[in-house]
């Protein structure tokens, strides 16, 4: 265990015990206040990169163009994001926080300068804070004197409970504007986790997702009913959901009653090392947009394909062999390829799935760029425009490699390759 510093080996258990909790209590604070002024920093940043859009984009920019501010705050979200190595969406919610907090609920802000409010219970107040109506200076006021004291007292959980309530009384009567609000909000959620699995989920409008689970567990209990059935419930619902979207049938074990008839094609890439097709070798395989899977699943899908590229790729530095084209045209092979290796958008920490990305010219062909896989990246929408419109500039390594550098000089590494 490591050695602690808040007190010595002589004195009373009682004393030490209440010494660490003091300093437990301080350095909690701390951190609270510390938390806090980092989202005033961010919002300093993103304050002055509005205000002087040269730094970011370039000499010409000015402050009167609406282009160029919103391309400086761009490249400067995308600047603090790999600084702090955080997601864009964390620096440009951190802003969010501290404009909204400063703005409608001052009182709050003040007591989590302090370090009197946790984090946590900042973000609640922050979001509940937001989601009210616009411009209603009476409501923010009442929000903030209700919320204000609870904040500093009470458990994330707990506060978050008394907080929701007290905005619900304070927003009466607006159940159905927020219902239309939160409407446009509907979307998918894919998140990988370990061992092979990973969790798909939809916000929906509640009597969409009620009747969809209804169905689902209709037809579990359907097929829970067909003699020698040995899935229980959970996974039978499970399989049922995942055969309906993609027609797969019962994941694994038997049919869940869902043919391919009526499907769309589903296309899922993979990576795998060639000893491992071979079955010469369990190295771990890569599934496209979610990471590592077992030898033996990915022997599987490759036995279902329908067609296989090959990527020859250096054993020890994992550099790829270029593959050349004389034309403009990205062959679909090629493009296929890069999206293999690519898997996301290329600047660092950026989730876009590759498929969804625009295959970017490193060096523009205007400038003697080839069209090969070694002067081809995936770039998201977002970062592709911060590419061509601000002063973030890139490169690529021999091994194909994508690095950024930040319009303050920052040289962003590659993040690790998917083999
Ligand atoms: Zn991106």
């Amino acid at each position: 265990m490591e050695a602690l510093g808040y007190y010595s080996d002589q004195t009373r258990s009682d004393v030490r015990i209440d010494t660490a909790i003091a300093a437990a209590e301080y350095e909690q604070r701390a951190v609270n206040s510390h938390h806090a002024a980092t989202l005033v920093a961010i919002h300093e940043v993103l304050s002055e990169a509005r205000f002087s859009p040269e730094v970011f984009v370039g000499d010409h920019a000015s402050r009167h163009s609406s282009h160029d501010v919103e391309f400086s705050e761009r490249s400067a979200i995308a600047d603090l994001a790999v600084r702090l190595s955080l997601s864009e969406t964390t620096i440009h919610a951190h802003e969010h926080q501290a404009v909204t907090m400063i703005g409608r609920t001052p009182l709050t802000w003040q007591k989590f300068r302090w370090g009197e409010v946790s984090a946590a219970n900042a973000r609640t107040v922050s979001e509940l804070a937001a989601s009210l109506p616009d411009g209603d200076d009476g409501m923010f006021a009442a929000f903030d004197a209700a919320v204000a004291e609870h904040a500093t007292q009470l458990a994330p959980a707990r506060f978050r409970a008394s907080a929701r309530k007290l905005r619900e009384q304070i927003v009466a009567d607006t159940a159905a504007e927020r219902h239309e609000s939160q409407l446009s909000q509907r979307r998918v959620v894919f998140e990988p986790d370990i061992d092979g699995m990973a969790w798909i989920s939809a916000y929906l409008p509640a009597e969409v997702a009620t009747a969809a689970l209804s169905l689902v567990d209709s037809e579990a209990l359907r097929l829970s009913a067909v003699p020698g059935e040995t899935r229980t419930m959970p996974q039978l619902r499970a399989d049922v959901l995942g055969g309906m979207i993609t027609g797969f049938g019962g994941a694994g074990s038997g049919s869940a009653g869902f043919g391919s008839a009526g499907s769309v094609a589903v296309r899922v890439g993979v990576l795998i090392p060639m000893l491992t097709l071979l079955g010469k070798s369990e190295m771990p395989a890569s599934l496209e947009g979610y990471g590592p899977i077992d030898a033996e699943t990915a022997r599987t899908l490759a036995g279902d394909a329908t067609s296989i590229y090959r990527i020859l790729t250096d054993p020890v530095t994992g550099a790829i062999l270029d593959i050349d084209q004389p034309t403009k045209h990205i062959p679909t092979g090629l493009r296929r390829m890069r999206q293999l290796i690519d898997q996301t958008c290329t600047f660092p920490g950026c989730g876009k799935r590759a498929v969804h990305c625009d295959l970017d010219h490193t060096i523009d062909r205007q400038f003697g760029g080839r069209t090969s896989l070694m002067n081809l990246s995936h770039l998201c929408r977002s970062h592709h425009r911060n590419k061509h419109n601000t002063k973030w500039t890139i490169t690529q390594d021999d091994a194909g490699r994508i690095e950024w550098t930040s319009p303050t000089g920052h040289v962003a590494a590659p993040d690790p390759p998917p083999f």
